[in-house]
Protein backbone atom coordinates (compact mmCIF):
# COMPACT_ATOMS: atom_id res chain seq x y z
CA UNK A 1 0.00 0.00 0.00
CA UNK A 2 1.38 3.67 -0.97
CA UNK A 3 2.09 5.83 2.19
CA UNK A 4 -0.76 8.47 1.79
CA UNK A 5 1.59 11.15 2.79
CA UNK A 6 2.24 11.77 -1.17
CA UNK A 7 -1.29 11.71 -1.75
CA UNK A 8 -1.56 14.46 0.74
CA UNK A 9 1.61 16.51 -0.40
CA UNK A 10 0.10 16.61 -4.20
CA UNK A 11 -3.68 17.40 -2.82
CA UNK A 12 -2.36 19.98 -1.30
CA UNK A 13 -0.09 21.25 -3.94
CA UNK A 14 -3.36 20.57 -6.93
CA UNK A 15 -5.38 22.67 -4.50
CA UNK A 16 -3.18 25.78 -5.10
CA UNK A 17 -2.74 25.26 -8.48
CA UNK A 18 -6.58 24.61 -9.40
CA UNK A 19 -9.24 26.44 -7.63
CA UNK A 20 -11.57 24.96 -9.69
CA UNK A 21 -10.42 21.59 -7.54
CA UNK A 22 -10.46 23.20 -4.56
CA UNK A 23 -13.22 22.19 -2.46
CA UNK A 24 -12.95 18.65 -3.59
CA UNK A 25 -9.47 18.51 -2.63
CA UNK A 26 -9.83 20.06 0.77
CA UNK A 27 -12.46 17.16 1.49
CA UNK A 28 -10.47 14.38 -0.15
CA UNK A 29 -7.42 16.03 2.50
CA UNK A 30 -9.91 15.41 5.35
CA UNK A 31 -10.90 11.80 4.56
CA UNK A 32 -7.16 11.12 4.14
CA UNK A 33 -6.75 12.14 8.08
CA UNK A 34 -9.87 9.62 8.50
CA UNK A 35 -7.88 7.29 6.75
CA UNK A 36 -5.03 7.40 8.40
CA UNK A 37 -6.42 6.40 11.61
CA UNK A 38 -7.39 2.92 9.92
CA UNK A 39 -10.54 2.31 11.34
CA UNK A 40 -12.74 -0.54 10.05
CA UNK A 41 -15.74 1.07 8.06
CA UNK A 42 -18.63 1.22 11.09
CA UNK A 43 -16.60 3.20 13.15
CA UNK A 44 -15.07 5.40 9.92
CA UNK A 45 -18.24 6.57 9.01
CA UNK A 46 -19.57 8.91 11.14
CA UNK A 47 -15.87 10.63 10.93
CA UNK A 48 -16.47 10.61 6.96
CA UNK A 49 -20.17 12.01 7.51
CA UNK A 50 -18.09 14.80 9.84
CA UNK A 51 -15.94 15.55 7.40
CA UNK A 52 -18.36 16.07 4.49
CA UNK A 53 -20.73 18.14 6.40
CA UNK A 54 -17.50 20.36 7.12
CA UNK A 55 -15.86 20.32 3.86
CA UNK A 56 -18.47 18.97 1.39
CA UNK A 57 -19.93 20.56 -1.50
CA UNK A 58 -23.57 21.67 0.07
CA UNK A 59 -25.33 19.02 -1.78
CA UNK A 60 -23.52 16.10 -0.33
CA UNK A 61 -23.09 17.65 3.15
CA UNK A 62 -27.01 17.39 3.29
CA UNK A 63 -27.26 13.81 2.28
CA UNK A 64 -24.18 12.76 4.58
CA UNK A 65 -26.25 14.54 7.72
CA UNK A 66 -29.22 12.13 7.14
CA UNK A 67 -27.20 8.73 5.79
CA UNK A 68 -27.33 5.99 8.50
CA UNK A 69 -24.57 3.24 8.89
CA UNK A 70 -26.91 1.07 7.23
CA UNK A 71 -25.40 2.06 3.91
CA UNK A 72 -22.54 0.14 4.47
CA UNK A 73 -24.26 -3.22 4.76
CA UNK A 74 -26.48 -2.50 1.86
CA UNK A 75 -22.86 -1.64 -0.27
CA UNK A 76 -21.74 -4.84 0.74
CA UNK A 77 -25.18 -6.65 -0.12
CA UNK A 78 -25.16 -5.17 -3.68
CA UNK A 79 -28.09 -3.04 -3.48
CA UNK A 80 -28.38 -0.10 -5.83
CA UNK A 81 -27.14 2.69 -4.49
CA UNK A 82 -27.54 6.99 -4.84
CA UNK A 83 -24.64 8.94 -5.39
CA UNK A 84 -24.07 10.16 -1.75
CA UNK A 85 -24.69 6.71 -0.15
CA UNK A 86 -22.22 5.05 -3.15
CA UNK A 87 -19.35 7.54 -1.70
CA UNK A 88 -19.94 7.02 1.80
CA UNK A 89 -19.39 3.66 1.68
CA UNK A 90 -16.91 3.93 -0.36
CA UNK A 91 -14.84 6.59 1.49
CA UNK A 92 -15.69 4.94 4.70
CA UNK A 93 -13.50 1.44 3.03
CA UNK A 94 -16.45 -0.26 3.30
CA UNK A 95 -15.89 -3.85 1.23
CA UNK A 96 -18.19 -3.92 -2.24
CA UNK A 97 -19.76 -6.28 -3.64
CA UNK A 98 -18.80 -9.28 -5.28
CA UNK A 99 -19.36 -9.81 -8.99
CA UNK A 100 -18.42 -11.82 -11.48
CA UNK A 101 -15.68 -10.04 -13.50
CA UNK A 102 -17.38 -9.36 -17.17
CA UNK A 103 -14.38 -8.41 -18.68
CA UNK A 104 -11.00 -7.76 -19.02
CA UNK A 105 -11.75 -4.70 -17.91
CA UNK A 106 -13.30 -5.17 -14.68
CA UNK A 107 -11.74 -6.08 -11.34
CA UNK A 108 -9.52 -9.29 -11.47
CA UNK A 109 -10.25 -9.70 -7.35
CA UNK A 110 -13.88 -8.24 -7.07
CA UNK A 111 -15.39 -7.38 -10.36
CA UNK A 112 -15.77 -4.24 -9.75
CA UNK A 113 -15.42 -1.50 -12.83
CA UNK A 114 -12.27 0.81 -13.45
CA UNK A 115 -12.05 3.77 -12.00
CA UNK A 116 -9.03 5.21 -13.41
CA UNK A 117 -6.04 4.17 -16.00
CA UNK A 118 -2.52 5.05 -15.21
CA UNK A 119 0.91 4.95 -16.92
CA UNK A 120 4.17 4.22 -14.90
CA UNK A 121 6.57 6.82 -15.30
CA UNK A 122 10.04 5.72 -16.71
CA UNK A 123 11.76 6.38 -13.51
CA UNK A 124 9.04 3.70 -12.03
CA UNK A 125 10.51 -0.76 -12.14
CA UNK A 126 7.50 -0.88 -14.46
CA UNK A 127 8.11 -1.13 -18.06
CA UNK A 128 7.46 2.72 -19.19
CA UNK A 129 4.10 3.27 -20.53
CA UNK A 130 2.94 0.08 -19.01
CA UNK A 131 -1.20 0.95 -18.14
CA UNK A 132 -2.71 -0.30 -15.18
CA UNK A 133 -6.00 -0.27 -14.08
CA UNK A 134 -7.64 1.08 -10.80
CA UNK A 135 -11.01 -0.72 -9.47
CA UNK A 136 -13.39 1.50 -8.47
CA UNK A 137 -14.70 -0.62 -5.77
CA UNK A 138 -11.80 -1.85 -3.63
CA UNK A 139 -8.93 0.13 -5.08
CA UNK A 140 -7.33 -2.89 -5.99
CA UNK A 141 -5.17 -2.07 -9.54
CA UNK A 142 -4.49 -4.79 -12.37
CA UNK A 143 -2.55 -4.44 -15.88
CA UNK A 144 -3.96 -3.93 -18.88
CA UNK A 145 -3.95 -3.63 -22.46
CA UNK A 146 -3.04 0.13 -23.45
CA UNK A 147 -5.22 -0.32 -27.13
CA UNK A 148 -8.35 -1.63 -25.49
CA UNK A 149 -11.35 -0.06 -23.95
CA UNK A 150 -11.71 -0.97 -20.55
CA UNK A 151 -15.38 -0.32 -20.51
CA UNK A 152 -16.25 -3.03 -23.39
CA UNK A 153 -12.83 -4.28 -24.76
CA UNK A 154 -13.02 -2.40 -27.77
CA UNK A 155 -9.61 -2.67 -29.90
CA UNK A 156 -10.24 -0.88 -32.62
CA UNK A 157 -8.11 2.20 -32.72
CA UNK A 158 -10.72 4.10 -34.97
CA UNK A 159 -13.64 3.72 -31.89
CA UNK A 160 -10.82 4.87 -29.57
CA UNK A 161 -10.18 8.28 -28.88
CA UNK A 162 -7.60 10.07 -26.83
CA UNK A 163 -8.53 13.51 -25.97
CA UNK A 164 -5.47 15.58 -23.97
CA UNK A 165 -4.40 19.20 -24.08
CA UNK A 166 -1.15 18.63 -25.40
CA UNK A 167 -0.59 15.82 -27.56
CA UNK A 168 1.18 16.13 -30.90
CA UNK A 169 -1.79 14.85 -33.36
CA UNK A 170 -4.56 14.62 -31.10
CA UNK A 171 -7.16 17.29 -30.29
CA UNK A 172 -6.23 19.98 -27.78
CA UNK A 173 -8.64 20.10 -24.49
CA UNK A 174 -8.46 21.84 -21.47
CA UNK A 175 -6.99 25.16 -20.43
CA UNK A 176 -4.05 27.14 -20.04
CA UNK A 177 -2.54 28.21 -17.28
CA UNK A 178 -0.49 31.90 -17.76
CA UNK A 179 2.52 31.08 -19.40
CA UNK A 180 0.33 29.06 -22.19
CA UNK A 181 1.47 25.59 -21.23
CA UNK A 182 -0.96 23.02 -20.77
CA UNK A 183 -2.83 23.14 -16.88
CA UNK A 184 -3.08 19.65 -16.53
CA UNK A 185 -0.64 17.60 -19.39
CA UNK A 186 0.04 14.20 -17.26
CA UNK A 187 -4.21 14.02 -17.78
CA UNK A 188 -5.70 12.87 -20.83
CA UNK A 189 -8.93 11.48 -21.99
CA UNK A 190 -9.51 7.68 -22.78
CA UNK A 191 -12.81 7.26 -24.67
CA UNK A 192 -14.55 4.55 -26.61
CA UNK A 193 -17.04 5.41 -29.09
CA UNK A 194 -18.09 1.77 -29.26
CA UNK A 195 -19.56 2.22 -25.69
CA UNK A 196 -19.41 5.84 -25.45
CA UNK A 197 -17.78 5.66 -22.48
CA UNK A 198 -14.46 6.90 -20.73
CA UNK A 199 -11.69 7.30 -18.20
CA UNK A 200 -9.53 9.70 -16.84
CA UNK A 201 -5.49 8.63 -17.95
CA UNK A 202 -2.73 9.88 -15.74
CA UNK A 203 0.53 9.84 -17.07
CA UNK A 204 3.51 9.50 -14.90
CA UNK A 205 5.99 9.67 -17.00
CA UNK A 206 4.93 13.39 -17.88
CA UNK A 207 4.67 14.37 -14.08
CA UNK A 208 6.27 12.06 -11.72
CA UNK A 209 4.81 13.70 -8.67
CA UNK A 210 1.38 13.02 -10.37
CA UNK A 211 -0.73 10.46 -7.73
CA UNK A 212 -3.34 8.62 -9.77
CA UNK A 213 -6.33 8.82 -7.17
CA UNK A 214 -5.86 12.47 -6.55
CA UNK A 215 -4.92 13.91 -10.01
CA UNK A 216 -7.81 11.76 -11.13
CA UNK A 217 -9.66 14.52 -8.74
CA UNK A 218 -8.15 17.66 -10.43
CA UNK A 219 -9.45 16.47 -13.72
CA UNK A 220 -12.83 18.38 -13.70
CA UNK A 221 -12.23 20.49 -16.96
CA UNK A 222 -11.79 17.18 -19.14
CA UNK A 223 -14.88 15.26 -17.41
CA UNK A 224 -16.73 18.36 -18.30
CA UNK A 225 -15.42 18.20 -21.89
CA UNK A 226 -16.07 14.18 -22.04
CA UNK A 227 -19.56 15.09 -20.84
CA UNK A 228 -20.15 17.63 -23.79
CA UNK A 229 -19.13 14.79 -26.00
CA UNK A 230 -21.73 12.60 -25.00
CA UNK A 231 -19.25 10.05 -22.73
CA UNK A 232 -19.80 8.74 -19.40
CA UNK A 233 -17.49 7.52 -17.20
CA UNK A 234 -16.89 3.85 -16.62
CA UNK A 235 -17.22 4.19 -13.09
CA UNK A 236 -17.46 7.95 -11.26
CA UNK A 237 -14.63 8.43 -8.81
CA UNK A 238 -15.12 8.86 -4.61
CA UNK A 239 -16.38 12.43 -5.24
CA UNK A 240 -19.37 11.43 -7.69
CA UNK A 241 -17.52 12.72 -10.99
ZN1 LIG B 1 -11.99 -4.56 -7.15
ZN1 LIG C 1 -15.81 0.79 -25.02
Amino acid sequence: MEGRGKHRARAEDLRERYPYAREVLTLYLALLDVWDQELPPEQAFPLVVKATEAYGPAPLAEAARAAEVSVLDAWAGGAELDAAAFYLARASGAVGPYRPQAGDGDCPRCGGPAVLSYRSGGAEKLVSGKRLLRCGYCRHDWAFSASTCAGCGETSGSERTVYAEEVPGEPAVGRRDVSGDAMLPQLRIEGCESCHRYLIDVDLGRDPRAVPEVDELAALPLQLYAAERGLSKICPNLMGF
